[in-house]
């Protein structure tokens, strides 16, 4: 597999291009993305994965990047941090086979 350099790598790069030319609804919340806005603006676009790296998702792998908005992005993460911390905790989910 190749080595991963983080989101500053020439390839990255290249890759948000294209999903910025090819996309145009979030992938989160399904709304239209306003590419025009500033990045400094919440609604503004922003690439990213759809399987977390660290959770085994390709890092430039086309299929693995989508078009997000920035605030649909940073719930997204939240939500997999939290996710992460309960399960640092040890809160997994256990079924009872017998209420099956
Ligand atoms: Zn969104």
């Amino acid at each position: 597999m190749a080595k991963w350099h983080g989101q500053a790598g020439r390839k990255w790069r290249a890759l948000c291009q294209q999903v910025y030319t090819e996309e145009t609804h979030c992938y989160w919340c399904g709304q239209y993305v306003d590419q025009t806005l500033p990045p400094t603006h919440r609604m503004s676009r922003t690439a990213d994965h759809k399987h977390e790296v660290h959770e085994g998702g390709h890092p430039l792998d086309r299929d693995n990047v989508t078009l997000m908005h920035r605030a649909c992005n940073s719930a997204k993460s939240n939500k997999i941090r939290a996710r992460r911390r309960a399960i640092d905790r040890g809160a997994v989910i256990m079924v009872d086979p017998s209420t099956i």
